[in-house]
């Protein structure tokens, strides 16, 4: 029997993914610095990543861009680490409350969702930051999400 210590860094996503499904609402503390945003299209059954107009086949086609950000957070406030999804309106929301300054670690954020329809807008509002949260850094919620989105047959770069 040969032991190994050191797990495969292989492709795969280790936290769960939540999203606020509609008509409910989601309590998150974010344990990352920043969020990862990116643009993508809904394309051939999936959302993929845009990687820029004058290569994309979306684009060309005269899809609609969309940006997708995530961060990695405890959901319901000390759940377990998960990847959690925002959108452009949420994120937007909680650059009002930080007053665009990017650092959204720890923030405590209620994100709700209309009963109107599946994509009905994500509305986020911040109550402050919580003492006492452990960081994770960056290179896990990338690497996190170029495996979500390698699984759909495109690795994003990412803005930030
Ligand atoms: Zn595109």
């Amino acid at each position: 029997m040969i032991f190994d210590p050191n797990p495969p860094a292989d492709v795969r996503v280790p936290y769960p993914i939540v999203r606020c499904s509609q008509g409910s609402t989601l309590n998150i503390v974010v344990v990352t610095e920043r969020w990862v945003g990116l643009p993508t299209h809904y394309w051939g059954g999936h959302t993929v990543w845009c990687p820029g107009e004058d290569v994309c086949k979306a684009c060309l086609s005269g899809q609609i861009k969309r940006w997708q950000g995530y961060v990695l957070a405890h959901a319901l406030d000390e759940g377990p680490v998960a990847i959690v999804h925002l959108t452009n309106l949420a994120a937007f929301m909680i650059l009002e409350y930080t007053q665009n300054d990017l650092n959204i670690f720890a923030l405590k954020i209620q994100l709700m969702r209309g009963k109107k329809a599946a994509n009905s807008p994500l509305i986020a509002t911040v109550h402050g930051r919580k003492q006492g949260v452990k960081k994770l850094p960056m290179k896990a919620l990338e690497t996190t999400v170029q495996n979500i989105y390698r699984k759909n047959g495109s690795a994003p770069l990412f803005e930030r």
